[in-house]
């Protein structure tokens, strides 16, 4: 037979699903022979039983029965003992803590009868009193729903009978009658006498509380399993509420703002845990409790500085003084701020309490991306409007609009507010700074969608009331093209511009700001460095410009792991493209070609010198040519415009007839790629040569310029070869070019499965994960993201989009299967990585186990990557993670 119930003594830190984070930490406490009160855990298999069969399992009332006991053996009083009697506190706690769940009652044991004893006993009838109607109060709303404002009502009505906040004892005896009346008004019954009644009361309550609404939407959003259960606490209550030498507060180990070392809390004296958070008094700064009570804060301060060594990390820690009685009531590793999680690993490390090793552990590119975005100014952001769902990070401001049209014809920066959004908000939501939705949460389309587009999202921010030319939030009004900011970071809501900061660390990896004297700099800088120690994963970046490089070379790339060379056809080129595309003999084609490759030169000659001695993977052409035409409709227009007018619609006229012979129901799977090589005579060759060109140059000026070529869409190694031997030809003419090697893409299944053969042909590998996931799945990301991503990651088939973390069970398959087939054939094959979940961090953590050399994300993602490859190399050497 299973057991339920766990005494404090018999637990310990690391049993969290059984006992739940508060009931293990409680039991470490215990352990440690800190003061805590005596009590019992019992346990989430009895909440699961309980779910389950809809009744407190067999066996749960002998065990707390017994285990009650022991309690009051402990404390030397009985529960239910009208003269003296033991009061308890029911307090729930999960694995991970939860908004939404059913929370704490206090004093339960009390009734008409043992009121009056406890009275007696203490010798203050009016803490008695008090503790009566605080519990009537905890016990309706918990256990039984009653609105808190009829019990409030009341106490309003008492204190302005009594012409004032203090109640006397009579008049608190009114106030426990009326609340009781409240109670019978809402239940039908009259408020339970039976001390262990309210006890099992409360325990069935607190387990059916992790199926109310919003704990489920709460854990649906946290991806925290719905089956795990809650654990419940019950043990001896002690009273901060018995005069000036008691009191109640909270207390931090570090600021866990800022990570600063420093003893951080607040303080309540002369009150109950309940009256801090609710602000019933201003609290005092804990450090005025060294005045108060001097010997109480000394040992204080000796517990954190030992829950600080046991846990390792930061604590936080609720705490209530007795008559001069230091107790312990929770302890935990505390939350904190992305800037305070840095601080505090390095800081750590720096004690010695840690090692570097797992400092990096404690850190995550999430948190490293938190402190790169830019971030309001939070001393000059007034109070928000409102506060919704945090989707996709970032500081935006804008104007108000309210559909894509607006957005589109808005000459400034906009936001975008919609109920929700759907597809037809997409060319609103590119259009926009940021989104703002009232309905839906992070996996809503306005969520998926922003993320995608690494667009700041604000979503689910259900006060926003949205009409078609207004939005009312909390009696404000906010009008088509007024101003308002969005924190995409906090999920914060503001009337008006607030002003932008850039993020320190950005300018930091720029080289704009030393970490010479600031903390959180220093943290970062030393934890960078470490990673870069430790990694086994290069980080490349994607490049198209020299521009770019440089930026990414500055954030710490060790090369481009992608340089797209179509950018280098757009802008004023298009018109030589669209020469070369509409030549009707070789003489044409050669012309188009030759003004092209003078241009493409010096577009690498500047890439490879900004790379100088780090590699340069360059990709031949890639998208389907009619991307650099005009658009159908467009062209349409344009002909029939000119044909109403009986004027020649010249060029138009041949662009169109083209456009239409081009025309691809699927352009992904289309014309594209290699297969533009093989079929358009000369195009890659033009490419190949001002590589080789460019890097001739650059050995020339003294330079050491690393380019590959790399050979986009490759299903068949056939078509490798054929484009290598026409390259190698061309390399093999250029005077002075170092030795270029030719390697190819993975983004087409086929590539992934016949890579043994490929590989034969290739000298490096370089996953195209966006194509590869595309064409994996067998969707398109633009036709599928908006469409039904949301559903589907409501639904669990993705536990995340697959376009930003990598799908290892699929994809991933592929990736190791190709890994593996091509190292067999030729052990020294680079691999490497391109798409864009070379900068995110759990699909890093996965290249770095399958072995790969490299990953390359955009410059901005490098540190975010760097750190994730110096994260995975530790955690996979073994050294303990959290
Ligand atoms: P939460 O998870 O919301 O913090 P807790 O279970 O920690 O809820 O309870 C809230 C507060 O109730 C505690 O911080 C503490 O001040 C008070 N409390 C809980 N148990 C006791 C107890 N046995 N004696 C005195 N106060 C208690
Ligand atoms: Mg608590
Ligand atoms: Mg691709």
């Amino acid at each position: 037979m299973s057991r339920y119930v766990y005494d404090f003594f018999e637990g310990h830190k690391d049993r969290k699903d059984l006992l739940g984070g508060k009931g293990a930490n409680l039991a470490e406490m215990t352990r440690m022979g800190l003061p805590v009160p005596p009590g019992f855990t019992v346990t989430t298999e009895a909440c699961r039983e309980y779910l389950r069969t809809g009744d407190l399992p067999d066996g749960l009332f002998g065990e707390v029965e017994e285990h009650l006991r022991l309690v009051e053996n402990r404390r030397g009083k009985s529960f239910g003992d009208p003269a003296d009697p033991l009061l308890l506190s029911v307090r729930s706690g999960g694995k991970f803590s939860m908004p939404g769940m059913m929370e704490t009652i206090l004093d339960i044991g009390l009734n008409d009868h043992s009121v009056l004893g406890l009275a007696a006993h203490t010798g203050d009838a009016h803490f008695a009193w008090d503790s009566y109607r605080r519990l009537i109060q905890m016990f309706g709303k918990t256990v039984y729903d009653v609105p808190g404002e009829d019990f409030d009502a009341e106490l309003a009505k008492a204190r302005a009978a009594a012409g004032g906040e203090e109640l006397g004892v009579a008049e608190l005896e009114d106030l426990v009658n009326a609340y009781k009346k409240v109670f019978y008004a809402h239940t039908g019954r009259a408020f339970p006498q039976a001390p262990h009644e309210q006890l099992y009361l409360a325990i069935a309550a607190v387990f059916k509380s992790w199926n109310a609404e919003r704990a489920v939407l709460y854990r649906r959003q946290e991806r925290i399993p719905q089956d795990l259960g809650t654990a419940v606490n019950v043990m001896a209550m002690v009273f901060g509420n018995r005069g000036p030498d008691s009191g109640t507060g909270v207390a931090f180990t570090r600021d866990p703002a800022t990570g600063r070392r420093g003893v951080y809390g607040d303080y309540l004296q002369n009150a109950q845990g309940e009256d801090v958070v609710a602000g019933v008094r201003n609290t005092i700064s804990l450090t005025e409790l060294a005045t108060i009570d001097p010997v109480s804060y000394r040992q204080l301060l000796s517990i954190m500085q030992r829950l600080e060594q046991r846990y390792r990390d930061l604590c936080d820690i609720e705490f209530t003084i007795e008559n001069g009685n230091l107790w312990m009531l929770q302890t935990r590793v505390g939350k904190r701020t992305p800037a305070a999680a840095f601080v505090i690993a390095a800081q750590l490390a720096d004690e010695g309490v840690i090692s570097l090793d797992e400092a990096l552990q404690r850190v995550s590119g999430e948190q490293l991306a938190q402190l790169m975005f830019p971030h309001f100014d939070d001393a000059a952001a007034p109070a928000p409007l409102t506060t919704g769902v945090p989707a996709s990070p970032g500081a935006a401001v804008g104007a108000v609009v309210f559909d894509s049209v607006a957005a589109a014809a808005a000459t400034g920066p906009v936001i975008l507010v919609r109920r929700e959004t759907n597809p037809d908000d997409l060319p609103g939501m590119i259009a926009a700074q940021g989104v703002l939705t009232a309905r839906g949460g992070k996996t809503s389309h306005a969520a998926v969608v922003a993320r995608g587009m690494g667009k700041t999202c604000v979503c689910g921010a259900e006060d926003i009331h949205v009409g078609e030319t207004v939005f009312t939030v909390n009696g404000h009004i906010v009008r088509a093209g007024d101003v308002i900011s969005i924190d995409g970071t906090t999920g914060r809501v503001y009337s008006g511009a607030v002003p932008v900061k850039p993020s320190p660390v950005v300018r930091y990896f720029e080289g704009e700001l030393t970490p010479h004297g600031d903390v959180l700099l220093s943290a970062v800088e030393r934890l960078m460095i470490h990673a870069d120690r430790k990694a086994r994963l290069a980080v490349h970046a994607n490049a198209d410009t020299a521009t770019d490089a440089s930026r990414a070379r500055r954030f710490g790339a060790t090369g481009v792991g992608l340089c797209r060379t179509e950018h280098m056809f757009l802008g004023d080129r298009r018109v030589l493209v669209e020469r070369l595309i509409l030549a009707e003999n070789e003489t044409e084609r050669d012309a188009a070609l030759a003004a092209l490759l003078p241009l493409q030169r010096t577009d690498f000659e500047e890439l490879f010198a900004v790379m100088d001695g780090l590699p340069v993977t360059v990709r031949l052409l890639d998208p389907p040519l009619h991307e650099f035409l005009p658009p159908l409709e467009d062209l349409t227009a344009r002909v029939a415009r000119a044909e109403a007018l009986g004027e020649d619609p010249g060029r138009d006229g041949e662009l169109l007839i083209a456009v239409r012979r081009m025309h691809e129901a699927n352009p992904m799977l289309g014309l594209r790629g290699v297969r533009l090589g093989l079929v358009v005579p000369g195009l890659f060759a033009m490419q190949v040569k001002a590589i080789a060109q460019a890097a001739a140059a650059r050995v020339a000026a003294g330079g050491n310029p690393q380019p590959e070529i790399m050979v986009p869409l490759v299903g068949a190694v056939q078509e490798l070869e054929t484009v290598r031997l026409e390259a190698e030809a061309i390399l093999s003419e250029v005077v002075g070019a170092p030795r270029i090697r030719v390697g190819t893409m993975i983004e087409v299944p086929r590539a992934a499965l016949t890579a043994g053969q490929i590989a034969l042909e290739a000298e490096f590998f370089s996953f195209g994960t966006n194509d590869l996931t595309q064409m994996t799945w067998g969707f398109s990301r633009d036709d599928v993201e908006g469409e039904f991503f949301g559903r589907y990651l409501d639904l669990g088939i993705f536990p995340a989009s697959p376009f930003e973390t990598l799908d290892r069970d699929g994809v991933g398959e592929l990736v190791r299967m190709a890994v593996d087939r091509g190292r067999a054939v030729r052990p020294a094959l680079t691999v490497g990585v391109c798409g864009e979940h070379g900068g995110d961090p759990a699909s890093v953590r996965f290249f770095h186990e399958s072995g790969l050399n490299y990953v390359s994300c955009s410059p901005f993602r490098v540190p975010i990557a760097r750190l994730e490859a110096g994260r995975a190399a530790c955690a996979a050497a073994g050294s303990d993670s959290r």
